[in-house]
């Protein structure tokens, strides 16, 4: 076993940053508190907090980038901050302990009401994620892109890892785990939950385990290779999961926060749209003119019925798009919940008959509520989500 180590947490990207310390913190061995505007002249800039409970405010964090529920929101952090350039702009950098971290992430992630078993699961899936994210970093992998122009129809197949940040190790937002500091009071079951497993990670056969999770599986899970690259991990299965078709608005407000319970059927949904409105979106989102969308033709499906790969038949041109992720974002504003889908042609347009909410690999955070409600250790919770994995303890 060895020492707690610290992340580093990409925090926000701007023109200019707009910073409160509540307390004096040290630059370059000078004292500096209150409120200061850093613009690009001030990358390089760290800041190292003189007492443990010092923090600082960032203003105007926009959260949720991309997603129905973007917004800004004003947010404190405690731990040392450091300005970076990227792309031109100012990156903040929060370095935190793990266990800091951590005690935010799952309380930003989960709602407070949550059951101590199923906080205890989600302390040690994200401690396993966020080591991954550390001892194996795969910086500048980018989205994978095949293009294929010799067949009949283009096949345009992408995934997005989220191993892909260079000068941190993580960033606060959903593309990596949803970190807001300090901004929201800690909740003491969450507290308890991560001292309970202080440490404790999964792993398969000594490598810290990608334990990948969503909101619903919708019934059954996913392999990792129906959404990412073709890797198979013994300990991602597909299979059914009787827990987390629920509507019990108690267990769902266990996982839902505030603003993620403006969405209530996932489990199973529906999305119409007219022929009209679905060709402008496919154009719009995928920046390819099809003209009139004719069909939408399921070519490969994962175990959960998720698609993997998705014919967009038009008049223009016809392209096979794929994998989970892409499809979604092609098919809704934001993100369409999930691929797994059946397609129902209309008189006037489509039908989407759905199920589940994200690409339903690993542990399901709807079915992993249900199974701490019912009691059932989080140990049993992590290896239903997760066989032939192994707790280990890392300090
Ligand atoms: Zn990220
Ligand atoms: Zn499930």
């Amino acid at each position: 076993m060895g020492q707690e180590r610290a992340v580093k947490v990409g925090i926000v990207k701007a023109k200019e940053l707009s910073v409160v310390f509540h307390s004096a913190y040290l630059l370059n061995g000078k004292s500096v508190v209150g409120a200061h505007v850093f613009t690009l002249a001030d990358v390089g800039c760290h800041f190292v907090p003189q007492a443990s409970d010092a923090s600082f405010t960032l203003k105007d964090v926009v959260i949720g980038i991309g997603f129905h529920w973007e917004r800004k929101e004003e947010q404190t952090f405690c731990g040392e901050l450091v300005l970076m350039e990227e792309d031109g702009m100012l990156r903040a950098v929060n370095v935190v302990p793990v266990e800091t971290y951590l005690t935010s992430v799952i309380s930003s992630e989960m709602s407070a009401n949550a059951s101590l078993e199923l906080l205890k699961a989600h302390a040690v899936i994200s401690r396993s994620w966020v080591m991954r994210m550390m001892e194996s970093p795969r910086a500048g992998r980018l989205p994978s892109l095949d293009t294929d122009t010799s067949q009949l129809s283009t096949i345009h197949i992408r995934w997005y890892d989220t191993q892909n940040h260079t000068g941190f190790d993580v960033c606060a937002d959903d593309h990596c785990q949803r970190y807001q500091g300090i901004t929201r009071q800690s909740n003491p079951q969450v507290v308890k939950a991560i001292e309970a497993t202080r440490g404790q990670v999964l792993t398969y056969e000594g490598e810290i385990c990608d334990t990948r999770f969503s909101k619903c599986c919708g019934g059954m899970t996913e392999v990792f290779e129906s959404c990412w690259e073709n890797v198979h991990h013994p300990y991602l299965v597909a299979k059914p999961d009787p827990y987390c078709n629920t509507h019990d608005q108690r267990i769902l407000s266990q996982v839902l926060n505030n603003y993620d319970q403006e969405t209530h059927d996932f489990y199973r949904w529906t999305v119409s749209y007219t022929t009209a409105e679905l060709s402008a979106l496919i154009q719009k989102k995928s920046g390819i003119d099809f003209g009139q969308i004719l069909d939408l033709v399921p070519m490969e499906r994962g175990a959960s019925g998720r698609i993997i790969t998705l014919k967009v038949v038009g008049e223009k041109q016809t392209i096979i798009v794929g994998k989970e992720l892409e499809i979604r974002k092609w098919l809704s504003e934001s993100h369409l919940y999930s691929s797994a889908f059946e397609v129902e042609k209309t008189t006037d347009g489509f039908i989407l008959h759905g199920k589940g909410w994200g690409h339903g690999v690993g542990l399901c955070q709807i079915g992993a509520s249900v199974m701490g409600d019912q009691g059932i250790p989080y140990t049993e919770i992590l290896s239903f989500y997760y066989p032939h994995a192994e707790l280990t303890n890392l300090w």
